[in-house]
């Protein structure tokens, strides 16, 4: 086998997978190398939500990034599925964010025309019409915030289509797990328990366990995984019309009947295992906002370790100590919005001599790295 690439991927989950599927598409040598299977990690587990207006609602760096990256995905969906020949479910059937008193929906109402005097469509839905914009939330729920462009796609059907678009662009997968990564003769060398692989660069992607693979004489990159749970309803036909944004949980209805409920948020280090308290929390804050959602069928949990930073934001760029190392990595509640950006900005820093830096993502913002 060759051991040797233009760049290695460590992780083949969302992040991996789109850097990959960049550079490959791009004309460059590409090696993934994943510990378990590629789309296994937190990227299995997410509800797919693409809500940069709900998610980024604080402003700054992530509602910019959020917005730009889900900008591309009319774009990067159509293509990924072009290049693989797999069919990926993505809507944008708008998300409905609901409040259960007066208080929670004044200030909906406020945040709607604060969107709109920015630029972004978006409006209030009160009690008579919200009942025909979504008839069957619980009568109790006296309003919501609408905002049409966002929208969902099917996670796990985009990791597939991005692993078989990287194969069909000649680009090759490792089974196994990445130890190290040192300087070797001009390049830098990836050691994993019985072989080595070399490449002129390397991007570490792997998720909760980036601060897990050694390199040389650097620290450990600051990414702490944060455990969540969602659950899987299945109805003969979709309950719901948007994706729904409660206090407690949020919703999203897929075109089959199957409806996401997510999610918990936990400090549980590495353990992947769903609990009997995260099924229950969830199985209640859907029945109090959808209560036909008590007949729906349980189809299963789901659990994933979400790779968070001391900011909250994805460190992505170049290391300042270790040339040719490449961090993608810390996408925390929001990696499957990001990864279309990621992989254009991870791919024009290693292709192009005229990269985008985005500052407030810069790896030396957490010291040298
Ligand atoms: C319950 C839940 C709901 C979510 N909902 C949303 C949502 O609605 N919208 C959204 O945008 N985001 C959401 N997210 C967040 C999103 O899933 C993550 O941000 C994203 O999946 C991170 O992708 P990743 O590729 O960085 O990490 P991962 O998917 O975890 O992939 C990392 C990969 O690296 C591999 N790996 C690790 N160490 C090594 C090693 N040493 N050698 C080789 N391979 C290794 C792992 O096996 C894994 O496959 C959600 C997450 C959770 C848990």
């Amino acid at each position: 086998m060759n051991r040797t690439s233009d760049v290695i991927v460590i992780g083949g989950g969302v992040i991996g997978c789109a850097i990959g599927y960049e550079l490959a598409r791009r004309g460059a040598r590409v090696l993934i190398i994943e510990m378990r299977q590629a789309g296994l990690g937190a990227t299995q587990a997410s509800a797919g939500m693409l809500a940069p207006y709900i998610e980024g609602r604080a402003g700054g760096a992530l509602l910019q990034l959020a917005a730009r990256s889900l900008a591309i995905y009319d774009e990067f969906v159509p293509q990924v599925s072009a290049d693989s020949g797999v069919e990926i479910e993505y809507l944008r059937p708008g998300t409905l964010q609901v409040a259960t008193d007066e208080q929670a929906a004044s200030a909906l109402s406020e945040e709607a025309s604060r969107l709109v005097a920015t630029g972004v469509a978006a409006r209030f839905v009160g009690p008579p019409e919200l009942a025909e914009t979504e008839p069957l939330l619980a009568p109790d729920i006296v309003g919501g915030l609408l905002v049409p462009s966002h929208g969902y796609v099917r996670a796990g059907a985009m990791t597939s289509a991005l692993e078989a678009a990287l194969v069909r662009h000649g680009a090759r997968f490792e089974i196994g797990r990445v130890l190290e990564v040192v300087r070797g003769g001009g390049c830098l060398r990836v050691k994993m328990e019985a072989a080595h692989f070399d490449a002129r660069t390397v991007v570490l992607a792997a998720g909760s366990w980036s601060g897990r693979v050694q390199i040389e004489n650097v620290a450990a990159v600051p990414v702490r995984p944060v455990r969540g749970q969602l659950v899987q309803l299945e109805s003969p036909a979709p309950l719901l019309r948007h994706v729904i944004w409660g206090p407690d949980c949020y919703l999203v209805p897929w075109a089959d009947g199957t409806l996401l409920v997510g999610a918990t948020s936990e400090d549980a280090g590495f353990d992947e295992r769903a609990t009997a308290a995260g099924v229950r929390d969830l199985l209640e804050a859907v029945c109090e906002l959808v209560p036909h959602a008590w007949q729906a069928g349980f189809t299963g949990v789901r659990v994933g370790l979400r790779p968070a930073t001391p900011d909250e934001l994805p460190i992505v760029g170049a290391s300042a100590r270790l040339p040719g190392l490449v961090y993608a990595t810390g996408h925390y509640r929001n990696g499957i919005l990001l990864a279309p950006l990621t992989a254009r900005l991870v791919a024009a820093l290693i292709l192009e001599e005229h990269a985008d830096p985005v500052p407030e993502l810069s790896p030396q913002r957490f010291g040298e790295l």
